[in-house]
């Protein structure tokens, strides 16, 4: 089973750096990630750009030896590699081919990424006009092929599904003379980041066995070698080993609501607002009286609710709250609504803290406005 990291999850330098130590690779999907894997000397052969709309640029790293695969999106992006490889004096990335599995999972339809009505892969009916490109295009080494499902998958059976298209394109390629030596099987391992909420967490090892044997029984079967499998995750690796402190900094009883505003909101955790994520929130400094259920709610200005808490009713203003199991596209998402800096990320490893991210000034944030020459004349 080859592991790659969805570096946008949780990406800085120093994370990255942490990674590289151990036997797993790297998925990119912007400059800007490239270059943090770059800056932490991350070997570019572990590296696979991804990305559902490519820019030249981009597409010229892959060209360049940046990066050792290329998850390929489209038909045009493929016409535009191939034209770009052409011309480039290095060996272009190994390219997997994104394919649109056309997945109808039982499972949550607003993180479907996968269904045949999505922005994402190369549709069924281009199948053989990427085939052909691909054989027309020597110089682009045809690798695997990849699928992904979406996020939060609670069922393994939709990891079986997903495999089961995979494999039927393989066999097609197979007989057009093509080898698919990787199958990549995506990532969206559902992490539970609420007691409350139904089901579990995908039992990930499960899941994995079940593709395993299918891909392998079913490879057997059609006389074509087995691929090696490939995953994605990124949410399952890091979700749980981050949590978000906000600072209480003011408790308001309403009518019928006690609203407990934080230092933090949708500026720097979108998630609660963009798709109704949900975390266990408990009190990190002490604080008298039973539980009573309030709303956490950000200082933006908006009803930038991030939960319906428990949480003790002496709970004021200067108290620690702390968010659990937010490692995961919360400060990858993070942005400067209503001016507020980003927060500081602090790693901890065998106890001992360390600083991964230093919290942004009040200059960063103004560090792109043009004008002020203007005052100094
Ligand atoms: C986002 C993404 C992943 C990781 O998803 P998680 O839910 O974090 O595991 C994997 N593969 C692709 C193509 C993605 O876009």
């Amino acid at each position: 089973m080859e592991v790659s990291y969805a570096a946008k999850a949780f990406a800085t330098i120093e994370f990255v750096r942490h990674l590289a130590r151990h036997p797993i690779g790297l998925d990119v999907c912007s400059m800007g990630e490239l270059l943090t894997a770059e800056r932490a000397e991350f070997r570019p052969d572990r590296l696979t750009l991804h990305g559902a709309g490519k820019t030249d640029e981009e597409l010229q790293a892959a060209c360049g030896g940046r990066v050792g695969s290329i998850v390929v999106d489209g038909l045009e992006e493929l016409e535009r590699l191939a034209a770009i490889s052409r011309a480039a004096s290095a060996r272009c990335a190994r390219v997997i081919l994104r394919l649109n599995v056309g997945i109808e999972t039982e499972t949550h339809a607003f993180v479907r990424t996968g269904g045949d009505d999505t922005k994402f892969g190369i549709h069924a009916r281009d199948e053989t006009a990427a085939l052909a490109m691909l054989r027309a295009n020597p110089q682009l080494g045809f690798a695997g092929l990849h699928g992904h499902v979406g996020s939060q998958i609670p069922e393994p059976s939709a990891y079986v599904a997903n495999a089961a298209v995979l494999l039927g394109a393989a066999e097609r390629f197979a007989q057009a003379g093509m080898r698919t030596e990787r199958l990549v099987i995506g990532g969206g391992f559902r992490v539970k980041t609420h007691p409350d909420d139904g089901g579990e967490s995908l039992d990930v090892e499960q899941t994995l066995g079940a593709v395993r044997t299918y891909v392998v029984n079913r490879a057997r079967e059609r006389g074509l070698p087995v691929p090696r499998l490939g995953i994605e995750p990124g949410r399952a690796i890091v979700a749980r080993a981050g949590t978000t402190l906000y600072r209480v900094l003011a408790v308001k009883r309403q009518t019928h609501r006690t609203f407990v505003v934080a230092d933090g909101g949708i500026a720097e955790n979108p998630r609660p607002a963009l798709y109704g994520a949900r975390h266990l929130v408990v009190t990190a400094t002490p604080a008298s009286g039973d539980d009573a259920e309030m709303t956490l709610c950000g200082r933006s200005c908006e009803n930038d609710e991030l939960g319906t808490v428990r949480l003790p009713r002496g709970v004021r203003a200067g108290d620690l709250l702390a968010m659990c199991a937010t490692g995961a596209y919360t400060y990858s998402m993070a942005g400067n609504y209503n001016r507020f800096p980003r927060p500081a990320v602090v790693g901890i490893s065998d106890g001992a803290p360390r600083l991964l991210a230093r919290r942004e000034s009040l200059d960063d944030v103004l560090r792109n406005d043009l004008g002020l020459e203007a005052q100094a004349k």
